[in-house]
């Protein structure tokens, strides 16, 4: 389906679209690779965690991708369309499509530019050099998917919040870390290059889920014995904003400072 044609799927209060790629391109001529997001990541950090937005409205074919839930509760991975939250203690379960969500993104892995199967890699470090290299595409989003085995996985959950604290105090006090072992399992991420820091989260950030869907969350670091990775520039990215009368509406998302830097002042 042209991207075009998914906009009626959705009723969003209010509609924001960038496309990277220009809009008055013929269907045939748009790149297949899509990143669709609802919410932004400044307005997570700033700590709007009300959940605005159905998860339904990211069931996208061969959707990769991830995100929280209302509250900040849990970490959101979506492995081939299916949807999972990783709780505080750990937990996997699959929420229901009216979950509400303040920040998710999922791309469409329908034809990777980059498939290659991989061997040792120590550290998430080191597989973020190794993503980079291989795809040399710094100016776009890249959806990245990576199947295999493992021989450690760090990850991370937070609890649900009652206050808008920022994400960076809820991570440093309370986040719980989980480490998982050796596992065979699925990281699920993107790449997102500086200038869309902001909306998404600059570089690579990355939600694991191992095999049997019992354990994962966000991605701290790793050690990779060898799998398949995947990988899709995103040529197409658009953005769902929350709701006129949300938090997000409320807070004040412009602060004089980061004007001031955008504008070079
Ligand atoms: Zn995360």
């Amino acid at each position: 389906m042209p991207p075009l044609q998914r906009h009626h799927l959705l009723r969003p209060a209010f509609f924001l679209t960038f496309f990277l790629s220009a809009v008055c391109l013929s269907p045939s001529v748009l790149a297949e690779g899509r990143l669709f997001q609802l919410g932004t990541l400044s307005a997570l950090s700033a700590g709007v965690y009300q959940g605005t937005l159905p998860m339904s409205g990211l069931r996208l074919p061969h959707a990769y991708g991830l995100g929280t839930f209302d509250r900040l509760d849990g970490e959101m991975i979506v492995v081939d369309g299916a949807f999972y939250r990783v709780s505080v203690e750990g937990q996997v379960t699959r929420p229901q499509d009216d979950a509400l969500v303040p920040f998710a993104c999922v791309g469409s892995l329908d034809r990777p530019d980059f498939a290659k199967k991989t061997g040792q890699l120590k550290s998430k470090a080191d597989f973020d050099r190794y993503v980079l290299s291989k795809t040399r595409k710094p100016n776009y989003p890249l959806l990245i998917v990576f199947q295999g085995r493992f021989s450690s996985v760090r990850t991370r959950s937070v609890p649900p919040q009652k206050k808008p604290i920022p994400l960076a105090e809820v991570v440093a006090r309370q986040q719980k870390t989980f480490d998982l072992g050796a596992q065979e399992g699925t990281l699920v991420g993107f790449y997102c290059p500086p200038y869309l820091g902001g909306l998404n989260a600059p570089g690579v950030h990355l939600h694991f889920i191992n095999e049997p869907r019992d354990a994962g969350g966000h991605v701290l670091d790793f050690a990779i014995q060898e799998g398949t990775l995947r990988v899709q520039v995103l040529t197409d990215f658009q953005t769902i904003l929350p709701g006129l009368k949300s938090d997000f509406d409320k807070t004040d998302l412009n602060p004089p400072q980061a004007v001031k830097k955008v504008a070079g002042e």
